[in-house]
């Protein structure tokens, strides 16, 4: 099969590589569109150390089954496979599963004609979601696992809270989008690349602002801060921003160095909350907002031919491009 392999820091090549050989359990999905992450774009730059080259990148997956009872039917695939036995299995927080294993990470993942997966970690796709849309399930999960979180730890409903998102990537785009969809509309999004930003703006509603070039005093004001970029001075921003008694979630997985004010979460009770992934749930309401719409038209979303993957990461890495997602489809699609 043709895939986009991993094969070196900052090099992404489209080449033969052998078909996945299923184990029993496993089934064999035709990929129909497949997701560029931030943290594939992390390993592309040599910083995660978990991805190791030659490497199939890619997690965020829409497709046919083509093998097993299920065959012919859509799905999206719930790309981080868990045990179902250990503890955190067992009480809900499958993604704290001891064995958990995101594809594209130590195994194959999706940029590549065909990609295997267990046949529980599918989930089916309705007619009326395109396979393209469907490829974002897996951020939007993400994005959802972080929403019920914050609105776990919040004293008052997320609609009444007032909320500053920061980074207007993909997972920044759909965390806006649902707090909307959920009847939030007091939004400031903090995003440095003025490309994204004003696509953050067109198509997300939030107000959006430039923390290097706009200087407004957002200190202590913000009940709800979403660190979606996770970097030192994403953190120091979130960490200023939120007001005494709020909640700062934080996503992203750009580097562990400073920024945290732990005086500040003392003094003035600010919770911290840590994300990673989503459950099993978490993914079928992903499909399911994305199909009702919650997410609007998605229109932001860019797609390319796998075969120019390469140029895709390339761009991305250069911040090139205004959309926060594209989405590589097969050669055959386009
Ligand atoms: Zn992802
Ligand atoms: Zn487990």
């Amino acid at each position: 099969m043709k895939a986009l392999v991993y094969t070196n820091t900052n090099e992404i090549v489209y080449r033969d590589e052998p078909n996945p050989v299923l184990n029993p359990d496993e089934v064999l999905i035709k990929v129909e569109a497949t997701g560029i992450c931030g943290s594939d774009m992390h390993a592309y730059h040599g910083r995660d150390p978990r991805r190791v080259p030659p490497l199939i990148l890619g997690h965020e997956v829409a497709g046919t089954i083509i093998s097993g009872s299920q065959k012919g039917s859509r799905a999206v695939i719930n790309p981080l496979i868990t045990c179902c036995t250990c503890y955190y299995c067992d009480t809900g927080f499958s993604n704290l599963c001891d064995q958990r294993e995101l594809i594209g990470m130590r195994l194959a993942g999706a940029y590549a004609e065909y990609v295997k997966i267990p046949s529980r970690n599918l989930v089916a796709l309705p007619e009326t979601l395109s396979s393209v849309h469907a490829s974002l399930a897996e951020p939007t999960a993400t994005a959802i696992h972080a929403l019920n979180l914050a609105r776990i730890k919040s004293f008052r409903p997320l609609a009444e809270l007032k909320v500053m998102v920061v980074g207007g990537g993909a997972i920044g785009m759909l965390v806006g989008l649902l707090l909307r969809g959920y009847g939030c509309f007091d939004i400031l999004l903090a995003e440095t690349n003025d490309l994204r930003g004003k696509s953050a703006a067109k198509h997300t509603g939030c107000q959006v602002f430039n923390p290097i070039t706009d200087s407004a005093d957002q200190e202590d004001s913000f009940d709800l801060v979403i660190d979606c970029v996770g970097g030192g001075k994403t953190r120091e921003l979130a960490m200023s921003a939120v007001k005494p008694g709020g909640t700062l979630v934080h996503i992203g997985l750009m580097d562990s160095q400073n920024g945290l004010d732990i005086r500040k979460l003392t003094l003035f009770e600010v919770t911290l909350i840590g994300v990673y992934c989503y459950t099993a749930a978490d993914v079928r309401a992903a499909v399911k907002a994305l199909d009702a719409g919650l997410l609007g038209d998605l229109s932001w979303v860019e797609t390319r031919p796998l075969s120019q993957g390469a140029q895709a990461f390339s761009d991305l890495d250069k911040g090139l491009s205004a959309s926060a997602k594209i989405v590589l489809v097969p050669d055959s699609q386009t």
